[in-house]
């Protein structure tokens, strides 16, 4: 029997989700409380698509399995348009560089060594070379509202319906299972609910009796006036990352997930601004259009919640940082776990029990 699924929130994960369920032959409705596309967070990312350093093993090979398959969803989307860039990277010292590539390139992510030179091929307009950095040609980004617009469009034509300016009040719940959601415009049945809310989800599982942590850290981005080509890739430095847009435009953060502004992020982003002119010939050009401060909804210990919530059939939940790089394979494993197919060995380790609590 065809499954009726409600999936709550149309930023990048919920936008994953309807493609992956429809594509599966679900009857998926999408509901999001905004009138505009994209969702909250994600159009606030840098949108960087990466597994690079720092990762535990178990959610490095959940993030590499991620790029495989934004390589499969980059092939089958008309227009999505990822760009497959590379990075070229040297936030960390010179010995962390190197054990940072020989330990990826071990687990089959393919990381160079460079020294200055070979860095500024790559990338000519830094103003300095960097004595020795390492260049990470499978990584990528995408403009995020662009992503999340497509995905959409390609699940609207899978089946799928999806409304924007719906937010739902609560979730429904009788006899410990969630059986649909009460909206702004009255009550629609699901035989599964997925929570894709990202920074709303702790309110929606509050009143089902459900305590989720999750916090919200603010990070700050600049955003200057579109220029012609001026960066190849996306650049990570000590205190500076930067990559330019299909528009032109670059976008910078302390690093890609931003710094907290403070209490007056207006100069907070013209200092951040005034170290990207610094950073490339040409530079001292650059206007700063806009700054934005997004808000992450990241679990504690900075790993993906993915999985039914437990006590409560019906309700199957998705939050994580790292969004935009991780949502295909949320999406993927997530719709195959729901539709019946057993959950998949790379899930295992992020069950959302970790973060939840009965209240
Ligand atoms: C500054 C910054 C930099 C980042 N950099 C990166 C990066 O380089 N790489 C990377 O992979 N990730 C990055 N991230 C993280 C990534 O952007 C997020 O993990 C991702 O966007 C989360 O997507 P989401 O769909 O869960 O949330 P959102 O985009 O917030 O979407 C949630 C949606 O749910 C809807 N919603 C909420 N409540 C309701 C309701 N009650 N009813 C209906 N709809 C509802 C909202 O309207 C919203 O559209 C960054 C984030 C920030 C802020």
């Amino acid at each position: 029997m065809t499954q009726k699924i409600l999936i709550v929130g149309g930023g990048i994960i919920g936008a994953s989700f309807a493609l992956h369920l429809a594509e599966a032959g679900a009857d998926v409705r999408l509901l999001d409380a905004q009138r505009s596309v994209g969702g909250i967070a994600t159009p606030a990312s840098w949108a960087w698509i990466n597994a690079s350093w720092g990762n535990p093993p178990d959610y490095f090979r959940l993030r590499h399995e991620s790029m495989r398959q934004w390589r499969e969803i980059d092939r089958r989307v008309p227009g999505l348009a990822v760009n497959w860039c590379g990075g070229l990277l040297w936030d960390m010292a010179e010995a962390d560089l190197l054990s940072y590539a020989s330990e990826r390139n071990a687990q089959g992510y393919e990381v160079r060594v460079l020294d200055g030179k070979a860095a500024l091929k790559i990338e000519p307009a830094l103003a300095v070379a960097p004595p020795v950095a390492v260049h990470v040609p499978g990584e990528a980004s995408v403009e995020p509202v662009h992503a999340v617009e497509r995905l959409l469009s390609a699940a609207r034509e899978r089946g799928a319906e999806v409304l924007h300016g719906t937010g739902v009040r609560w979730l429904i719940e009788k006899k410990g299972r969630i059986v649909g959601v009460m909206t702004d415009e009255g009550d629609l049945d699901a035989d599964v609910v997925v929570l894709a809310a990202g920074a709303d989800s702790p309110r929606l599982l509050k009143d089902v009796g459900q305590d989720l942590a999750l916090d919200q850290p603010p990070g700050l981005l600049v955003h200057s006036a579109p220029v012609g080509e001026m960066l190849n890739g996306l650049v990570m430095a000590p205190e500076l990352h930067v990559r330019q847009t299909s528009e032109g435009r670059l976008v910078a953060g302390s690093d890609f997930a931003g710094a907290d502004p403070g209490d007056n992020p207006q100069a907070a982003a013209e200092a951040l601004f005034a170290k990207v002119k610094a950073f490339l010939k040409g530079g001292e050009a650059l206007a700063l259009e806009q700054f934005t401060v997004g808000y992450r909804p990241t679990p504690p210990d900075g790993v993906s919640a993915i999985g039914h919530v437990p006590g409560l059939e019906g309700l199957y939940l998705c939050v994580t940082h790292s969004g935009i790089t991780l949502a295909p394979a949320l999406g993927a494993l997530g719709a195959a776990e729901i539709l019946g197919q057993g959950r998949n060995p790379l899930l295992s380790p992020f069950s959302p029990n970790r973060l939840l609590s009965k209240t």
